[in-house]
């Protein structure tokens, strides 16, 4: 396996170019699964990746329509016998570019300066995603695959979980493998791989405040009819006590303790406090005598509100008012129980004066990986020969629900890691990936392909 691997790196090394090539083509379908995006750059997105999977010769490549953006799979199998499977995740939408006047160059345009190439979807994971399918055309460009492998791709994955929620459900004879490899955790910083065991789970649901059934002139009414703003900005303000605990009765309840061990590596991980400040641009972090930030961001519960929306711009009374209201949650609370705990809380706050409901409610528990197992093992080992430093083993505050849902539905455990970074700007306008940092995840993954192969 040693000329293999060898071979494999020098391809993979050699044929960089075409890697960021294929990265551009991808950003160019500006795949948005947001409502009131095109529909057809999903689907021109789809058609790309299943030529993508075919070149690489896959034994089978479905696509499956859903709710929402098709799904793909794929699967190819080792010649021998015998060898463990690795089913692979990925999602080909990425969020809205908006807004655009803040981007340097077109967001669906791949534009590469100095070590990085910019564009929506570069980091946030076409450009993780190819990194797989780079790792896996450089392995059989000397051999036959080491591994089974197969691909779960989803369109959905900024948006709404439910589509790939039922799929997983609805599909659990072809999704069987031993192990789901997952490249969207990132890593911390350019010299530090990372392998991820834990992610926060959400709940989030929007909070509708309805007060006259017109706009009124803010002269005539106010003093005498509610503002259902003034309602919901009271009711978000509420929601948490003067040092941000979420004042929810039994928020807390079932939040794991800290044990010492994870503090430990808690105290000595690299993203303090000063990190924090300088990485947010923030005049100051809430203060916390109790977590350390990085706690706080992977082992403890927020509360976040993402968006308001109310009336017009002029001198008035608005029918409405909105807000995005977003939980962040750890391992064993239940976001069900979050959200009947916030409705008995409107419910027993809201005056009279309005009406309310809740919408478009979404959420995911959140999961803890095992960290002992053979392929976490694996995954240290192809990222240590490629870093030559001990990967980082950590929480991180985001959710990825397949992880869990792969979990709960099908007893499938992840093996989290990824090489976007904390600036490429994820989400937010001039995404971009490090192009040496893509360079070696590829690298990394052959290895890991490698060596996973050559379980017993
Ligand atoms: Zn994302």
């Amino acid at each position: 396996m040693e000329t293999r691997l060898v071979n494999s790196l020098d391809f993979a090394r050699a044929n960089f170019e075409s890697y960021v090539e294929a990265l551009s083509q991808l950003i160019a379908i500006p795949s948005i699964s947001h409502e009131g995006y095109d529909p057809d750059a999903i689907r021109r997105a789809v058609e790309w990746i299943e030529g993508k999977l075919n070149s690489l010769s896959m034994d089978r490549v479905r696509v499956f329509q859903t709710s929402r953006s098709p799904i793909l799979f794929a699967e190819k199998l080792a010649p021998a016998m015998g060898k463990p499977t690795i089913l692979i995740y990925a999602h080909y939408d990425v969020q809205p570019a908006e807004p655009l006047e803040a981007w340097d160059s077109d967001p669906f345009a791949a534009a590469r300066k100095d070590d990085y190439l910019y564009g929506r979807g570069s980091s946030d994971m076409k450009g993780q995603f190819l990194a797989c399918i780079a790792a896996l055309e450089a392995i059989q460009q000397s051999g036959e695959l080491p591994v089974n492998v197969k691909f779960l791709i989803e369109g959905d994955e900024e948006t709404d979980p439910e589509p790939l929620d039922s799929f997983i459900k609805e599909h659990a004879e072809v999704l069987e493998c031993d192990h789901c490899l997952n490249v969207d955790a990132g890593m911390l910083r350019q010299d530090l791989p990372a392998i991820v065991y834990g992610l926060r789970g959400a709940m989030s649901v929007t909070l509708n405040v309805t007060g006259p059934d017109h706009d009124l002139h803010d002269g005539m009414y106010s003093g005498v009819v509610e503002n259902p703003f003034h309602v919901l900005a009271r009711l978000i303000a509420g929601l948490q006590d003067e040092n941000r605990r979420i004042t929810l009765p039994g928020f807390y309840d079932d939040v794991r303790e800290i044990d010492a061990n994870e503090h430990a590596a808690a105290e000595r991980h690299p993203s303090d406090a000063d990190y924090y400040r300088q990485a947010s641009g923030s005049p100051a972090l809430i203060p916390d005598d109790e977590f350390l930030p990085i706690e706080r961001i992977g082992a403890r519960p927020s509360f976040n509100v993402r968006w308001v929306e109310m009336g017009a711009k002029k001198s008035a009374i608005p029918v409405s008012a909105r807000a995005r209201l977003a939980f962040r949650l750890v391992p064993d609370q239940d976001p069900d129980r979050i959200y009947s705990s916030l409705v008995d809380y409107v419910m027993q706050n809201a005056p009279t004066t309005v009406s309310w409901s809740f919408e478009n409610r979404v959420s995911s528990p959140g999961v803890l990986v095992p960290v002992e197992s053979d392929a976490v093992r694996r995954m240290q080992a192809a990222l240590k020969a490629t870093w030559r430093v001990d990967p980082l083993l950590q929480r991180i505050g985001g959710a990825i629900p397949v992880v869990g849902e792969l979990q709960d539905y099908l007893g499938i455990d992840s093996v989290l890691t990824g090489f976007s970074l904390p600036d490429d700007n994820i989400h937010g306008p001039n995404e971009r990936l490090h192009l040496p940092t893509a360079q070696r995840g590829i690298e990394a993954l052959i290895r890991y392909f490698f060596l996973v192969g050559e379980q017993a």
